[in-house]
């Protein structure tokens, strides 16, 4: 199986579904990543001592690292303004990821929840453009959304996060034996360390809470009242 996960930002992919990738290519699937910003706009710690260009250049070292580690094969980087994506013309963001769908050849893609997660802006806009190109698309290809429950933001209280409701859930994938490379990869992201460290502490919590990571089919849709399923 080809899975293709495509987000906004260095770090999307694993404090995202970091342990679903690191699952994947450790079973010897072909995963490959699409981060469409080098993330130079990001605000958090030591980011705000850096020039847009210097923390460009140290969020995609980062990511080459946490790619690394994530077992994933294929990585690409746009350069599309971070926090601005909203600002892009629909057809622009569209046509470059539908260009490394081509390229890759993907049976899944995976992207984060409409809601974006965090409510990102640069988030919901990756989503919109990736529904409205499944939409469009004559290929068979299917899109999960990645999303998080209330029960786990809940270990993150610090942080608001926007959960997706258990009826909206289709896949529970297991990342137990990967939490270890998700975490690992989190810290790949130096300049995120303020983030990750309200991420991962007390670890205790999160290994627990963590443990399963959460999906949405939305493409092709699913029947209804099918049981979960463990893998895509
Ligand atoms: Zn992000």
């Amino acid at each position: 199986m080809k899975l293709l996960a495509i987000f906004a930002h260095p770090d999307d992919e694993s404090f995202g579904p970091g342990g679903t990738l690191a699952r994947y290519a450790y079973a010897g699937h072909k995963v490959g990543l699409v981060t469409l910003t080098r993330g130079e706009a990001g605000s958090v710690g030591i980011s705000k001592t850096l020039t847009a260009n210097e923390l460009a250049g140290r969020r995609t070292c980062e990511l080459h690292h946490a790619v690394k580690i994530l077992g994933i094969n294929y990585l690409k980087i746009g350069d599309l303004p971070d926090k601005k994506l909203a600002e892009v013309p629909d057809v622009t963001g569209i046509q470059l990821i539908q260009n490394e769908i081509d390229f890759f050849k993907p049976d899944a893609l995976i992207t984060f929840h409409e809601q974006g997660i965090s409510g990102h802006p640069d988030h919901q806009t990756v989503t919109r453009w990736l529904l409205e190109l499944i939409k469009n698309s004559r290929e068979p290809r299917s899109l999960f959304l990645y999303g998080v429950l209330l029960e786990q933001t809940e270990q993150i209280p610090r942080r608001r996060l926007l959960p997706m409701t258990m009826a909206e859930v289709t896949h529970k994938i297991s990342v137990s034996d990967f939490l270890d490379t998700k975490i690992e990869a989190i810290k790949a992201h130096v300049t995120q360390e303020e983030s990750w460290q309200r991420f991962i502490q007390p670890i205790e919590k999160i290994k627990i809470s963590a443990r399963w990571e959460y999906f949405k089919q939305v493409w092709p849709r699913p029947g209804k009242n099918k049981d979960l399923q463990d893998s895509f």
